[in-house]
């Protein structure tokens, strides 16, 4: 639809407001809220109505701003809008139910992805039926027990936007179609789109798993403009996204699949014919296998996990056991190079890491990672926070279901008759979501950059290292 009818100018105001709320952790005044998104009081007045008579939006009491009468609060009602996020880990199957703020409601982890697609989406389906029928049953005992649910404030109940999909690449995200990824090597081109959404009655999108987990960590974090922002995905492959002004780079398709960046680490052979990629130290399977070289009892096959089989690694390694953490040496080393890589590459911000075995390996690879990071940045290269998801190991499914709030919540391009550089298949680009953050130029995007930088310290993250040519502040 994108191109064929003048934008509406009314939902984008909206979305603008929405933004401003629910990027102010302590609640913001409707003044505030003219201020940060360019729009006039009497405009942001009505929408305010608008939105709280809709349950998006409610009042919290009224706090004084110096002069003047004080101001009422407004925050956004979390559990107003709900989405649902699934994530085609290689190692198993998340699926969860998230609010506004991505807190997930409920979840539900089913096996890992088979060579049988069809069966796959048939207990994907019975998840997400699961998790509606839980939804239901809580919001029935809320209303009996007269909380204050969305229901109670605004007379509705809280909107299911629908299904967001996060898979490994290569997909398809126009057109809804996971088409060859070597992780889910059961899964040749599959409509999960459509499947999902045929069986589910709710609208379905997809994304690769990078991308939706560089959305959902940059859905409530206030940005610098025109910063870059980089993810390094830690799972059973590693894989990276990058987000530009707000907006992710989606490239070819292809763009962030890191796994043969070399490293200069080691002199292994790699399945691409070269020496040291970076995937030969950070691929969770190998990792496992180093530490079954080095006589660390990991146990193989369905008796162990994946993740259970990191975490005992893990956990030896926290407790001083120096082979394992000779073993968890390496992966921090090449992720560290990787990391590296980015902050050349892009000069971003801040580079995010998670994924869903990062929390796992995290506490034993940082300070190889951050050594790594920064020894090799040469005199006059750039320098970048690096920084800890806090989002969690379902990062993925959560990433999906914020593919959902991003769509339908977050302001988009005015312009319809703006290029879109990510997507020159054309007008079905609906479908691909690709935008975080104001766009540029756009009225929510004047804010300060001093007082962007205020609020970055209220955000809820772990800042581990700033990595510094000149400094020695991030040595471990
Ligand atoms: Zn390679």
């Amino acid at each position: 639809m994108r191109g064929t009818s003048m934008p509406d100018v009314g939902e984008y105001n909206e979305k603008l407001v929405i933004q401003a709320v629910r990027r102010a952790p302590d609640g913001i005044s409707q003044a505030e809220t003219a201020r940060r998104t360019g729009l006039s009081r009497q405009a942001v007045s009505l929408i305010v109505r608008r939105l709280l008579d809709q349950g998006l939006l409610r009042t919290d009491g009224s706090r004084s701003g110096g002069r003047g009468k004080p101001s009422t609060v407004l925050r956004v009602v979390p559990e107003s809008r709900l989405a649902i996020g699934v994530h085609l880990d290689p190692s198993r199957i998340a699926v969860v139910l998230v609010d506004l703020d991505l807190q997930p409601r409920a979840r539900r982890l089913i096996a890992a992805p088979t060579r049988d697609p069809e069966t796959d989406i048939a207990r994907i389906g019975e998840a997400i039926e699961s998790l509606r029928h839980e939804m239901h049953a809580e919001l029935r005992a809320e209303h009996v027990k007269g909380r204050d649910t969305a229901v109670d404030a605004g007379g509705e109940a809280p909107q299911l936007l629908g299904v967001g999909i996060a898979s490994p690449g290569g997909i398809d995200p126009v057109r809804g179609i996971v088409v060859d990824p070597p992780w889910l090597p059961g899964w040749r081109h599959v409509a999960v789109v459509d499947q999902l959404s045929r069986r589910t009655g709710l609208p379905a999108i997809l994304a690769k798993d990078t991308h939706a987990a560089l959305t959902a960590e940059l859905w409530g974090r206030p940005l610098h403009r025109g910063a870059t922002y980089d993810y390094l995905y830690v799972g059973d492959g590693i894989g990276s996204a990058s987000a530009e002004d707000g907006t992710l780079r989606h490239g070819g398709g292809r763009a962030g699949e890191i796994g043969h960046l070399p490293t200069g680490i080691g002199d292994a052979v790699c399945s691409c014919g070269r020496r040291g990629c970076l995937n030969l130290y950070t691929d969770a399977r190998r990792v496992i296998g180093a530490a079954r070289e080095a006589g660390i009892p990991v146990e193989e096959g369905e008796e162990r996990g994946v993740r259970e089989q990191l975490e005992l690694i893990a956990s030896r390694a926290n407790d001083g056991d120096p082979a394992a953490a000779a073993v968890l040496e390496l992966p921090g080393r090449a992720l560290g190079s990787a990391v590296r890589a980015l902050i050349d590459l892009h000069d971003p911000a801040q580079v995010i890491i998670g994924g869903p075995y990062w929390h796992i390996v995290e506490e034993s690879t940082i300070p190889h990672l951050q050594r790594a990071a920064r020894d090799a940045s040469a005199p006059g290269t750039a320098q970048a926070q690096i920084v800890s998801s806090n989002l969690g190991p379902h990062v993925g499914a959560i990433g999906a279901a914020s593919l959902f709030m991003e769509r339908d919540l977050a302001p988009r391009r005015l312009d319809p008759t703006a290029p879109d550089q990510d997507d020159p298949r054309g007008a079905d680009s609906e479908q691909a979501t690709h935008v975080v953050a104001p766009e540029p130029g756009g009225p929510g995007a004047h804010a300060s950059t001093a007082e962007i930088s205020n609020s970055v310290s209220t955000v809820p993250t772990v800042v581990t290292s700033t990595v510094s040519r000149a400094s020695g502040s991030a040595a471990p």
